[in-house]
């Protein structure tokens, strides 16, 4: 930290994102990426925008959300195309939260939330997972506040059902914001929820299942009193947010809407064989219905299995934090990395006679 860093940021903990190794190559099942490359349809459309790359990209996203609309059967109105969904949570941590409706989320789930409270300045209280670690859905209703819900949650996994959700928005003074990263590969979306809660914001992410991390995309989808707050935090930070071909991938993608589909088959099928491995090689697993999936063994810790694995060549993510320090969140790769997966831990666990 040099002597001019703000002081107002001197206890701020920054989000710390899954390694993306250049040195050596390895199996990566780290950061819940897709397996696949994206859709032709996409790479096409962003080639063909590279060579405009003279023009700033259109603020409006007009193109794009129009897509989104016809994708999702609701009015272009209704979505705010953003730099990956990261950006779109953090407009709603800037738009939405403050002293009389402050932040609200589990304690376990995606870190960026709390950062994102951190660093807006935000007050935020942390509701506990219940003991089989699924969201407390009675502690997280009828407050006045504005809660962030992760389903299915990372990194558990685990999905509410639309009921659960119903029930928070329903009763929540304040607006709730589920974040969908990891819907497509097996939950019911809340955006058949959206024609009768204004306060609800859905977000999205092309990241996982269409198979576009690289290129920063995700969007939000709610009324749209709520996407003009929301574009009122675009505006005032960066206007050309979402840059000209990554807005081109987007339609391309969109245009393809099969080959996403067949993916998350794909992912779904993969994550069953998977489990079933990894059960026959005795870990315990929670009901993950994301392209990942959350692992523990009961002989073996999560910091010397993610090690080990990574001597291995095989990235996964540990988190060392209370209550889940044992678990591995191992990303649902294609059939050859899931194989070469479990291959390695064959090898691995024997080796411990922890
Ligand atoms: N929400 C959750 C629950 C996530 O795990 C992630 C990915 N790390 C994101 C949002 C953000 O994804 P992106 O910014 O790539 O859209």
């Amino acid at each position: 930290m040099s002597r001019y860093f703000s002081q107002k940021f001197a206890s701020l903990v920054p989000y710390t994102p899954g390694e993306q190794p250049k040195e050596r190559r390895y199996i990566k099942l780290n950061t819940n990426e897709s397996p696949f490359p994206p859709s032709p349809k996409a790479i096409e459309k962003a080639a063909e925008a590279a060579r405009n790359l003279q023009l700033y990209s259109d603020p409006t996203a007009t193109l794009l959300h129009r897509a989104l609309g016809e994708t999702y059967h609701l009015p272009e109105t209704m979505f705010l195309a953003t730099n990956g969904s990261d950006e779109i949570l953090n407009f709603a941590f800037m738009a939405f939260c403050d002293e009389t409706r402050p932040a609200v989320f589990p304690d376990i789930t995606y870190g960026f939330y709390e950062v994102f409270a951190e660093i807006n300045r935000i007050p935020y209280q942390k509701i506990p997972l219940k003991d089989d670690l699924s969201i407390d859905v009675g502690a997280m209703t009828g407050l006045r506040a504005t809660v962030f819900l992760a389903n299915p949650n990372a990194p558990t996994g685990l999905l509410l059902s639309l009921d659960d959700v119903e029930t928070i928005v329903r009763s929540t003074d304040g607006v709730v914001v589920v974040d969908e990263a990891y819907i497509d590969f097996g939950g019911e979306s809340a955006i058949s929820l959206l024609g009768r809660y204004d306060n609800l914001l859905v977000t999205r992410t092309f990241s996982k299942s269409r198979s576009m991390a690289g290129a920063r995309l995700g969007f939000g989808i709610a009324d749209p009193t709520l996407i003009a707050d929301l574009n009122a935090m675009k505006y005032a930070t960066n206007p050309y947010n979402v840059n000209a071909m990554t807005m081109a991938a987007g339609i391309g993608c969109l245009c393809d809407e099969a080959y996403t589909l067949k993916n998350c088959e794909t992912i779904i099928e993969n994550r069953k064989l998977l489990s079933e491995e990894l059960l026959s090689l005795g870990f315990s697993l929670t009901d993950s219905m994301a392209n990942f999936v959350f692992a523990k063994h009961p002989r073996c810790s999560g910091s010397m299995l993610y090690e080990a694995l990574r001597e291995a060549g095989i990235l996964v993510r540990h988190f060392n934090t209370p209550r889940i320090a044992d678990y591995l969140r191992i990303t649902v790769g294609s059939r050859t990395e899931c194989e070469a997966l479990i291959e390695a831990l064959k090898t691995v666990i024997p080796s411990f006679s922890c």
